[in-house]
């Protein structure tokens, strides 16, 4: 609802929003209509919702974090999605990362090891209407291996190494884009290439995201 003064207040940070996407490098067309189209603002909660359209990561529940806009803008340009693709995300967390990937390809499958946040974030992509997204609880470390091989694969959340499970779920010509290190050092984020002969790893840039744990959570 709110006042007259509200509504271009919204407009405006929106559009600032798009502007500091792309001043950052997120300069593919279809990624900055999707991050336009999806509303950052339905996947955080309580007092950090008027900071939606901030280019900053933000808490969301389980200790978890939605992450930064543009990480996530440049994140998915390097996964260079195909209409027809079949992705996987590990780390479904808010499911604002699984909402934009949704614009993009023909199905997007998600993971989180915190049944809330999966649960949470399906309520999202329904009042969305994002049909092609699968949500489930899951051990992301370990791929889905009854929907593999996947196009492409995003995780979210930091690895030691890329793990095995999901190299061997890549198609050959698939792209795997992860973050790597340990997670209170630096990590980088990695983009690998899955070729007939093998694997292909280009470092992207520094990135600072929650570490990638093994089994499935409490909550
Ligand atoms: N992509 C999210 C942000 C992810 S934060 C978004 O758009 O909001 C990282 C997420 O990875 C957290 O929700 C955490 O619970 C999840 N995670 C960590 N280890 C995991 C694992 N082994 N399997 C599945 N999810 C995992």
């Amino acid at each position: 609802m709110g006042t007259d003064g509200d509504t271009p207040d919204l407009a405006e940070q929106k559009m600032r929003f798009l502007f500091a996407l792309r001043s950052r490098g997120v300069t593919d067309g279809r990624v900055l209509n999707a991050m336009e189209r999806i509303d950052r603002g339905m996947f955080v909660r309580g007092v950090f919702a008027e900071r939606a359209y901030e280019d900053t990561p933000l808490p969301i529940a389980c200790g978890q974090t939605i992450s930064q806009p543009s990480v996530v803008g440049l994140m998915t340009q390097a996964l260079e999605v195909r209409p027809r693709d079949t992705v996987l995300e590990v780390g479904t967390g808010s499911g604002y990362q699984a909402a934009i990937l949704s614009c993009l390809c023909r199905r997007v499958y998600t993971v989180d090891r915190h049944r809330r946040l999966v649960n949470e974030a399906e309520a999202v992509f329904r009042a969305l209407n994002l049909s092609n997204i699968t949500a489930q609880v899951a051990d992301g470390s370990r791929g889905l291996p009854d929907q593999a091989p996947f196009d492409r694969i995003l995780v979210t959340a930091a690895a030691e190494d890329p793990p095995n499970p999901l190299l061997a779920q890549l198609k050959i010509g698939g792209i795997m884009v992860v973050p790597v290190g340990q997670s209170d050092a630096v990590q980088n984020l990695i983009r690998v290439v899955r070729t007939e002969r093998g694997f292909t790893y280009d470092e992207m840039r520094a990135v600072r995201f929650v570490p990638l744990v093994e089994g499935l959570g409490s909550d």
